[in-house]
């Protein structure tokens, strides 16, 4: 079923999108060569908890963290563990939170350090691939118009697009209807309607759409070893457009 969001819904979804786009710019300071992932984890969760919020990963379908720290071939949903980060490495780092029952989703791809010019530009057309996909969450327009031309966009530049995985409606709950493909012919699927919100999030390989899960049940990674980048916003769909509420220092101007 999908929810359709009051003004005080939305209000109240912006409040945890807020929180959990302030963790990632708190972040982006610390994540950088040396650093340990399950501290970037701890700092998240005490972020979170600091706003009075939930971290709305930690405990979901038994995930054991606050963040999915997912680096180079990994896809998504890499647990935290003691790694350090190293120079060159592109680091997904995926947050969410809760906070009076409304979640709020959103990720980011960091360079480590020197990154070379193949990966920063696989980052860079994933990130404008998702502005362009946030582009068409129009009322009147199509869940698939948004896969469509996020797929267009980078199938241009010889990447491939996970299937296996995909965006999400967001509210009461981290996951609700629509599913929001990445990929797919236009005008497919639940017509977009104002006052939906929802969670676009391309996955986007340098190589091959394949991917595998690890044994521990939850690191998706590439299937030919090439790097992935990741990016996530959750929206909500206005009278005017969509309007992004997990914006960061970046985007907030
Ligand atoms: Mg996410
Ligand atoms: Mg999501």
């Amino acid at each position: 079923m999908v929810r359709i969001r009051t003004k005080r819904e939305i209000d109240l979804i912006t409040t945890s999108c807020q929180i959990v786009a302030d963790t990632l710019d708190m972040l982006s300071e610390h994540v950088k060569p040396g650093a340990r992932i399950i501290d970037l984890d701890k700092k998240a969760e005490d972020f979170i908890r600091s706003r009075g919020a939930r971290p709305a990963f930690k405990g979901y379908l038994g995930f054991p963290a606050t963040l999915c720290v997912s680096v180079d071939d990994e896809v998504v949903h890499g647990i935290p563990n003691d790694r350090v980060l190293e120079d060159g490495q592109i680091v997904s780092i995926d947050c969410g939170a809760e906070k009076e029952g409304y979640y709020g989703d959103h990720a980011r791809t960091f360079a480590i350090g020197n990154v070379s010019l193949e990966k920063r530009k696989l980052m860079e057309i994933t990130r404008e691939s998702l502005m362009r996909g946030i582009a068409e969450a129009e009322s009147g327009n199509f869940v698939s118009d948004i896969g469509h031309a996020i797929q267009s966009y980078v199938e241009g530049f010889g990447y491939s697009v996970v299937r296996e995985l995909v965006g999400h409606g967001i509210g009461t709950e981290l996951h609700e209807d629509p599913q929001v493909p990445n990929y797919g012919r236009p005008k497919q699927g639940y017509k977009l309607r104002e006052g939906m919100c929802i969670a676009i999030e391309p996955m986007i390989n340098m190589g091959v759409k394949e991917v595998k899960t690890d044994s521990n049940g939850w690191t998706i990674r590439t299937a030919d070893g090439e790097a992935s980048a990741h990016f996530e916003h959750t929206i909500a769909i206005t009278a005017t457009g969509p309007e992004i509420l997990s914006k960061g220092v970046e985007l907030r101007g």
